[in-house]
């Protein structure tokens, strides 16, 4: 059986046509649409879908808490073995959803969609395509569109996941660090036809500053203290360094050492160093926490 789960802000005029070429793709599976606080005829709207259709299941938010949030909802509440996840605005079409299915029933746990002849303005078409590579590179898996909606999922994966804020374009990030194989494939794409887009062009900044806190949380083997307590015991040989000058100097050459810039060095290492130290152990304490606190693995087994 397939979910498909289908985050909802403000798309009255969308959802009926939406959910009439839906079913004419899927049969046997069910709609769920997380509606993430619609001020517009939204809930009414799906309210009726939902009497006409027993595959049309409906999450109602109390106001609008973000697409990641919708998300993680019909991830949840989904009972399918295959869950796919698409935009309400139409401009994902559904008719792709089978070439999807097709391909993760070759043996792929996630596969995303690529809209490769994008539909949106230049500028924003340009931006995602710079982030997309900047995300690509960093993370290593090699997709070419991660903010596309339109993806396919095994069950397990989507269980696995726990995303909060705007991390959602991260999902194939954060299943490919715990080893899921990732495919990727063309999917059409089209202008939104109704209502306006919830995003502006300052979404960048916060992809970019998210993906370094997934890169830093997310990486199995780079933990805080490795990172940070590199730095601090660096600072610390450099304030010894530095204070064994500063004495040498004023012993052996009658330096004065109130006068002399090592000696301030030496003091901004050893605060510098300390600091780095205590933010290394202040992460591991986060990291066992998180760990603790969501049942998170730190592994995942082959099935
Ligand atoms: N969306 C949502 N909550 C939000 C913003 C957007 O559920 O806070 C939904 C929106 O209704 C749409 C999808 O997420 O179904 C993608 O949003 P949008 O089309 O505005 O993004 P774009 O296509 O412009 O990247
Ligand atoms: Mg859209």
């Amino acid at each position: 059986m397939i979910s498909v789960i289908i985050p909802v802000y403000n798309e009255e005029e969308s959802l009926e046509e939406l959910h009439e070429r839906l079913s004419g793709v899927i049969k046997d599976g069910e709609f769920i649409f997380v509606d993430d606080g619609s001020t517009d005829r939204t809930p009414e709207i799906l309210k009726k879908l939902k009497e006409k259709d027993p595959r049309v299941k409906v999450f109602t938010f109390t106001r609008n808490f973000g697409q990641t949030q919708a998300l993680m909802c019909g991830f949840e509440h989904a009972k399918g073995d295959i869950i796919v996840t698409l935009d309400a605005d139409l401009q994902n079409p559904p008719e792709e959803i089978p070439k999807l299915v097709e391909k993760l029933n070759e043996g792929y746990d996630v596969v995303s969609g690529w809209r490769k002849n994008r539909k949106d303005g230049f500028l924003r078409t340009l931006a995602s395509e710079i982030a997309n590579r900047i995300i690509s590179k960093i993370s290593g898996i090699p997709l070419h569109d991660f903010g596309c909606t339109l993806k396919a999922y095994r069950k397990e994966i989507v269980k696995s996941l726990k995303l909060y804020g705007e991390m959602h374009r991260f999902t194939p990030v954060v299943a490919g660090w715990m080893g899921a194989r990732i495919a990727e494939v063309e999917v059409g794409h089209e202008k939104r036809k109704y209502g306006v887009s919830k995003y502006g062009l300052s979404r960048i900044w916060k992809v970019l500053l998210d993906l370094f806190v997934l890169a830093y949380f997310n990486s199995p083997r780079r933990t805080p203290i490795h990172i940070f307590g590199t730095w601090g015991i660096l600072s610390i040989v450099g304030s010894l360094i530095s204070g064994i000058a500063t004495l040498w100097m004023k012993i052996g050459k009658g330096i004065d050492m109130t006068g002399n810039p090592l000696l301030y060095l030496t003091i901004l290492l050893a605060v510098l160093g300390v600091q780095f130290i205590g933010t290394g152990l202040l992460g591991e304490l986060m990291v066992r926490t998180y760990y603790e606190s969501t049942g998170k693995k730190t592994y995942r087994l082959k099935e």
